[in-house]
């Protein structure tokens, strides 16, 4: 710092000169006929032009097309406004233009009149530049969050959603718009909000990325399951202001899981079931010879022994039915009739249906019917559909059953019941994996169904009209040899 004491600067015009031509940003000062007064230095390294060259040509650091612009400004300040923060353009005397913000004010003499205008002119070139730089990277967030699959959004730490990306409509069903409406915690299962918002709040206090899976609302009434990966967001102070979430669907993975889960349990049940028809058919075989051996005792109870050995061999052909289902598949094709495989399955069904007096009525050609097919696979697929008509019914209803030759190389098969039927808007879901309307249903009797068919080289045809009944056609190829 120097010592030199410095007298004020109304009287100290080397101060003033100096305060001029120092100043970083270009400065100027224009008489009331727009003749160039003074131009400072920074003015001449910034556009190029002397402060000669604006006096002979005063209009020369300013585009042609920017004349009249610059004309009217001057003339605010001619008539006593103050004019800041004008963004525009100069040119320098290359020609190359230069983005400038102006600031424009009078100049008084000492009684107060105005005498000129001064004008401050600022080089934006870098700011414009790091705006530029700034949407540009903008642009390629925003394209980035647009392509994305994943749903990109911020919440503060109330959980009120600031931003989610346009992929939230194809998980949720939501436009951005009605999800950013909406209150997110009505969204999220009420099993797993409570571990969201523990997630959340550990987060913000430990100030770490957190991860938690939640089933989430689709406006269509499904639950969505998300993994929801969150960052917290810091502000100057390092405290947490608002969480980015990035969230994954992973409904599909999930569906996976359980139906492998099931198809394990069902697999366990079938093996069981297999293990428990074997254990019944000994004591049964017993069974049977005993009452076969006591009936010419009891002449007298004839009619007893006869419905005993009757209900013995029911018994018995219903065990079968189960042993052969549960027997690992061989996949190996047989020939076989059609209508001997239905009578099998029926058989299986017949003590369901009789419990809830529903009648299975069978209507099969004469001629015999045979197809070449893996016969367990077949009987699953006539078991599911059944049991899919069984339900629809209610008691004392109806289940015809047909068969009959088509076109001579194919066996039409028809199921015919007169149940609840499918509302039209549904049929175009059936055979989509776990559809279904059934509280315990797996929904996917019909898709393995229409596979089994398709793998016979048949196929499988519903038609039916709500609360009159459903029918389901299945074509297989006969074999002629
Ligand atoms: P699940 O029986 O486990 O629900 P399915 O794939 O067998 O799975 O059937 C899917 C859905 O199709 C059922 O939930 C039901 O809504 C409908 N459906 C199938 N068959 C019938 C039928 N005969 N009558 C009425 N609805 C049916
Ligand atoms: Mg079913």
């Amino acid at each position: 710092m120097s010592n030199r004491s410095l007298r004020p600067a109304p009287n100290n015009p080397d101060l003033m000169h100096s305060f001029f031509h120092d100043a970083a940003d270009a400065l100027y000062v224009l008489d009331l006929h727009g003749r160039m007064l003074l131009v400072n230095d920074a003015f001449v390294s910034q556009y190029g032009w002397t402060y000669e060259e604006t006096v002979n040509q005063p209009l020369c650091f300013i585009p042609e097309q920017l004349v009249s612009e610059y004309r009217q400004l001057w003339n605010q300040a001619r008539y006593g406004q103050r004019i800041s923060g004008y963004k525009t353009k100069g040119k320098r005397k290359d020609g190359t233009a230069i983005p400038v913000c102006l600031s424009c004010f009078p100049l008084r003499d000492t009684a107060g009149n105005i005498v000129g205008i001064s004008t401050i002119s600022k080089d934006i070139t870098a700011d414009i530049k790091m705006i530029e730089e700034l949407r540009e990277s903008e642009a390629h967030y925003r394209s980035l969050i647009e392509a994305t699959n994943d749903i990109i959004g911020i919440y503060d730490l109330q959980l009120k959603q600031k931003f989610v990306s346009p992929s939230i409509r194809l998980h949720s069903g939501y436009s951005p718009q009605e999800y950013m409406a909406a209150d997110v915690k009505d969204m999220i299962h009420p099993d797993d909000l409570a571990n969201v918002l523990t997630t959340y709040q550990t987060l913000s206090a430990e100030k770490k990325a957190a991860q938690v899976e939640y089933r989430a609302k689709h406006k269509n009434g499904a639950w969505v399951h998300l993994e929801a990966r969150a960052v917290p967001i810091l502000n100057e102070r390092q405290e947490v202001e608002n969480i980015l979430v990035v969230e994954r669907n992973i409904t599909e993975r999930k569906q996976n899981e359980e139906f492998l889960r099931k198809a394990e349990k069902l697999s366990v049940i079938g093996e069981l079931a297999a293990g428990i028809a074997h254990e019944i058919r000994n004591p049964l075989t017993a069974l049977k010879g005993f009452v076969q051996y006591l009936q010419p005792l009891l002449p007298e109870h004839k009619r007893l022994t006869q419905i005993m050995l009757a209900e013995l061999e029911r018994i018995n052909l219903i065990v079968s039915e189960m042993l052969v289902l549960a027997k690992p598949q061989s996949l190996k094709t047989k020939r076989k009739d059609v209508r001997q495989l239905l009578c099998n399955v029926i058989t299986l069904l017949k003590p369901e249906a009789n419990m809830q007096n529903i009648d299975i009525i069978t209507r099969f050609d004469n001629r015999p019917l045979e197809i070449e097919c893996e016969e367990n696979q077949l009987k699953q697929v006539f078991i599911n559909i059944i049991k899919n008509a069984l339900e629809a019914v209610s008691r004392n209803g109806k289940i015809t059953i047909r068969t009959e030759p088509r076109d001579h190389n194919q066996v039409l098969i028809r199921f015919i019941d007169d149940g609840c039927g499918i509302p039209c808007e549904m049929i175009h879901k059936l055979g989509e994996p776990f559809y279904t309307t059934k509280e315990k249903g797996t929904g996917l009797g019909l898709m393995i169904s229409s596979k089994i068919v398709k793998d016979h080289g048949g196929t499988l045809h519903i038609t039916s009209e709500q609360g009159k009944g459903t029918t389901v056609e299945i074509t297989l190829p006969i074999s002629h040899q």
